[in-house]
Parts: C-alpha cells; sequence; structure tokens
C-alpha cells in the first residue's frame, strides 16, 4: 500500500529529513498506517532554527497589526478547513468527530484572540523620578521559540503556543507529537496559505531525540512544551542548564467533588464526560470523583447507568462517544493501572478491560468504588478511562483530598451552598477552578495551567501567554536637553522650567 509521504516544513519548503528516514503514523481505532512521516535529525532542527533565524530579522519588525493580519486570514481559513482538520485529526489520534472539532474551534479562537493582540499588547508607563523623564515598560519579541507537544490536542495546544509566540515577533520551530505528524502538516499549511513569511513558522517532525536536538539548540531561546511529566523535567533540566526559558504544561489528577447538596443530575452529566471524553486522555480530565457520604450511594448508582450506555468505537463514527486510546504503549499503561487498582483493594463496578472491536486500543469505560486516598490509582495519572471515587465526610475533607496529589491542574465543586462554593474557589489549590461544571472547558481568553507538579509556574493563553514569549523591555527617556543628577537636581530644574 502506498502512504502518504509527509514532509518537514523548514524555510518555507516542505522538505524530507536529510536522512531521508520516515516513521509511520497509525489510525489508533485501525491500526492503518495513516502515513510516513520525516524521521529528523539534529541536522534537520538546526536548519530550522537557522530559517526561523533569519526569518526572525524581517518579522520581528513587520508591526504588530499585520501580523494580526495574518493570525486573522488563518482563522479565517481554519473556519473553512475545519471539518477537513477533525476528520483527519480523528483518524489520526482517536478522539471522536465533535471533539476534533472542538479541538480545531480552539486553534480559530486562539488565532482570533492573538490576532487582536497585535493592535493591543500592551506596556505601560509609570511615573519617573524626574521633572523631564519619561518612563515606559513593553514587551518584546526573544527571537526563535521552540514548541514541542502532545498528541492529545494535536491543533488547540500547539495553536496555544504558536499564536502567541507569533504575534509578538518571534519565530517558530515546531515538533509536533510523533503520534500526530500528519494533523501537524495540516495544521503548518494553513499558515503558509494564510500568508505567514517563509522561516517564520518551521515543522520538524520526530520523536524524543527531534525534540531533545530542539531543546539543546543553542539558538533557540524559549522552549513551550506539554506532555508527560517525565519528559517535561527532562526538558526542563536540559533547557534550564543552557539557560533557556521554559513554559511547562504536564501531568493532571483532577478531582470532581460533589457534595450532598448537590444537583445529581448535572453532576452526573459531568463527571462522566469529563472522565470519559477524550477517552480520559486530557490533561484536565477527572480521574477522581471526591464524593460526601450522603449522595454517593444514589450518584454511583446513576453513573453506573450511565457509563454503561456509552458507546465506544470508531471516532468517525457519529454515534460513537468514545473513540480509542492513542497507541498500543497507552493501552498497555490503561491496563496496568487496573490491575494495579484490583490489588489494592479498590472495586471495579463497570468496565476494567480492553473493549473488543476486531482491532484498535479500544479500552471500556471503568468506574473504580473503595478508592482509598493513599493507593496509586488515585494519586497517579493514568491518562485513560478510569475514574477512581473516593468518599469523604465533608466539604473539609473533600478539599484536604482535592489539595494532597502531586498535581494541580483543574478542579470543580458540585454544590447548591453557595458559601461552599466560594470557600472551594478560597481553598481549592489548582490552576483551574470550576462551580458546578466538569474539569473540562477552558477557555483560551483566561490563564490555563496549573500549581505543584502540573507545571513551573508558567501559563498558556490569556494574556499570561505573552509572557512566555517575551521579554520586558524598560525604556527610559530623558527630555531635559541637560545633565540631571539625581534629587539634588530636581528643585533647580523645577525653578528653572
Ligand atoms: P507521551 O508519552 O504522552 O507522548 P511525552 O511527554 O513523551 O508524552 O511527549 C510529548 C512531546 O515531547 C512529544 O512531542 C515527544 O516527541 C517529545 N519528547 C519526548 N522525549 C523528549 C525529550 N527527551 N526531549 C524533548 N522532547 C521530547
Amino acid at each position: 500500500m502506498m502512504h502518504d509521504g509527509l514532509m518537514n516544513y523548514i524555510g518555507g519548503k516542505w522538505t524530507e529529513a536529510s536522512s531521508q528516514e520516515t516513521f509511520p503514523t497509525t489510525n489508533p481505532a485501525t491500526e492503518e498506517i495513516i502515513a510516513l512521516a520525516p524521521r529528523s535529525t539534529a541536522d534537520d532542527v538546526d536548519n530550522a532554527v537557522q530559517a526561523a533565524r533569519s526569518a526572525y530579522k524581517a518579522w520581528r519588525l513587520t508591526p504588530a497589526p499585520r501580523r494580526g493580519e495574518i493570525l486573522f486570514r488563518a482563522a479565517h481559513l481554519l473556519s473553512e478547513r475545519k471539518e477537513e482538520l477533525a476528520r483527519l485529526m480523528t483518524q489520526e489520534m482517536g478522539k471522536i468527530l465533535a471533539e476534533t472539532r472542538g479541538d480545531v474551534q480552539e486553534a480559530i479562537d486562539m488565532a482570533y484572540y492573538m490576532g487582536g493582540e497585535g493592535r493591543r499588547m500592551h506596556g505601560y508607563t509609570a511615573p519617573v523620578e524626574m521633572p523631564n523623564k519619561f518612563g515606559m515598560a513593553m514587551r518584546d519579541s526573544v527571537g526563535v521559540v521552540g514548541l514541542i507537544t502532545p498528541w492529545n490536542f494535536p491543533v488547540a495546544v500547539p495553536s496555544w503556543k504558536m499564536l502567541p509566540a507569533l504575534i509578538a515577533g518571534n519565530t517558530v520551530v515546531y515538533k509536533p507529537s510523533e503520534d500526530t505528524p500528519a494533523t501537524a502538516a495540516a495544521f503548518v499549511k494553513v499558515f503558509e496559505e494564510a500568508g505567514l513569511p517563509a522561516g517564520v513558522l518551521n515543522l520538524i517532525t520526530g520523536a524524543g531525540d527531534t525534540g531533545a536536538a530542539l531543546v539543546a539548540n543553542r539558538d533557540v531561546r524559549v522552549i513551550s512544551f506539554t506532555g508527560s511529566t517525565e519528559t517535561g523535567l527532562r526538558v526542563y533540566t536540559q533547557a534550564a542548564s543552557l539557560g533557556k526559558k521554559v513554559c511547562l504544561e504536564m501531568g493532571g489528577k483532577n478531582a470532581i467533588l460533589v457534595l450532598d447538596d448537590a444537583n445529581l443530575d448535572l453532576a452526573v452529566e459531568a463527571v462522566t464526560w469529563s472522565a470519559f471524553g477524550t477517552t480520559g486522555q486530557r490533561c484536565t480530565a477527572t480521574s477522581r470523583l471526591i464524593v460526601q457520604k450522603g449522595i454517593k450511594a444514589k450518584l454511583v448508582e446513576a453513573l453506573e447507568a450511565k457509563a454503561r450506555t456509552i458507546k465506544v468505537g470508531y471516532g468517525l463514527d457519529e454515534t460513537v462517544n468514545m473513540g480509542p486510546l492513542v497507541n498500543e504503549k497507552a493501552l498497555t499503561k490503561v491496563e496496568k493501572y487496573v490491575e494495579i487498582g484490583r490489588q489494592e483493594g479498590a472495586r471495579v463496578i463497570v468496565g476494567g478491560t480492553r473493549a473488543d472491536m476486531g482491532q484498535g486500543y479500544f479500552f471500556m469505560p471503568t468506574l473504580f468504588d473503595q478508592v482509598r486516598r493513599d493507593m496509586r490509582i488515585a494519586r497517579e495519572e493514568i491518562f485513560g478511562p478510569v475514574l477512581s471515587i473516593i468518599e469523604v465526610a465533608d466539604l473539609d475533607e473533600a478539599i484536604e483530598a482535592n489539595n494532597e496529589v502531586a498535581y494541580g491542574l483543574s478542579s470543580s465543586i458540585f454544590t447548591e451552598n453557595v458559601n461552599a462554593a466560594f470557600r472551594a474557589i478560597r481553598d481549592l489549590t489548582t490552576g483551574i477552578v470550576y462551580i458546578n461544571h466538569g474539569t473540562t472547558g477552558a477557555e483560551i481568553q483566561f490563564p490555563f495551567g496549573g500549581t505543584r507538579g502540573t507545571g513551573n509556574g508558567m501559563r498558556e493563553a490569556g494574556q499570561a501567554a505573552l509572557d512566555s514569549f517575551t521579554e520586558w523591555k524598560s525604556v527610559y527617556i530623558d527630555y531635559s536637553g541637560r545633565l540631571q543628577r539625581a534629587q539634588i537636581d530636581t528643585e533647580a530644574i523645577l525653578r528653572d522650567s
């Protein structure tokens, strides 16, 4: 069978890897090879970085509103191509069409938002100490930035990085996940057609070694990474040793807290889709249900019934609710955790096995009851359709349980009590907090990111996204036309002027 040959995009040209080696990208529902992608070496990475360096000279001087117009054109093209991109994404990484459409929509929203930054990107002025002097702080571009992204949001996550980087006047080298190079190439094509000058955005495909070469490249000043905790920490360490700025987005172990007074129907919907949407492979997925004693039996019964109605299958089929896991490794990891949970004494009440479709990496939606807070399935990221149910006595215990894990991305509480809701807002120590809503569904105009082991204090999206990709430049302008010396001169100057 002939496969599509994907290419790198370097300096405005689609090219093969210098080694001419490739790797396959596979449909996780059918196990068919979709395309072969360049296995890029450190030389390819360096070519991309040098192309980005050359393009930086003109791009940084292109007025930001003009840069914004290109992003608006990209937004428009993405809207036109939404269905095509969504279908490709479903085929390449498995999540259902409704979700892959949402993934593309995030990029559209981000392109409009960051395109608008071309006419904002506010700095500020502040009073200064001398009479004939003016002071201001403005954002400046950094240079060449490196983006390393995962497969679970193969358009949305790169857009959260690429668009703020571009509007701020940086040039980009983008290394997508080895599980989604075809979607990445289709995404980059949109920017080519939107009129982005050659070399401003460069694509290099490959696996971890390609990513590591990008991190190691001395001409790349910023690395923005989303992925596993283990890889993220490795990237952080290596980049830090070279003095680079790093933005990290890593694991999660997100919880929904349900209090006795919660609206049961709302909670059931939210828990189900936060846990099993995207087959549990979102960084913001709910993997713990922390439920108060009085409502637990009713809630668990309803969740069990709901989980049994979830149709698992190929995401291109619009009647399917949950697609496969991304690859065999992910499937094996989920199976391993289900086994660990059983051995720890938790009880599977639904699922717990592969879903037999003849082929593909399918797993059933799985509910674990009788989970203790110290169990591994209550603490470690599984990244699959597995929900651990933890019973607590009251709000205090629920908050404590939420906050004690190593991650701090997203959390949610279901309650009709306004006092409990505000206490939760105050005391939940995650980067994102929801009230009466699942743990997913962040909007691009607010900061996205997590506390503790989820990140390194940086945020994506919103105005905060610009912090990763800009340096502050403080400017002092002396218009007195003479030597001004600290306080002593002030009186004289005031007298004379
Ligand atoms: P996952 O196992 O879920 O795919 P990873 O964290 O391994 O998550 O991958 C996220 C991204 O990091 C991917 O683009 C991957 O190729 C890249 N990557 C993996 N290892 C390294 C590394 N040592 N240095 C830089 N990037 C890496």
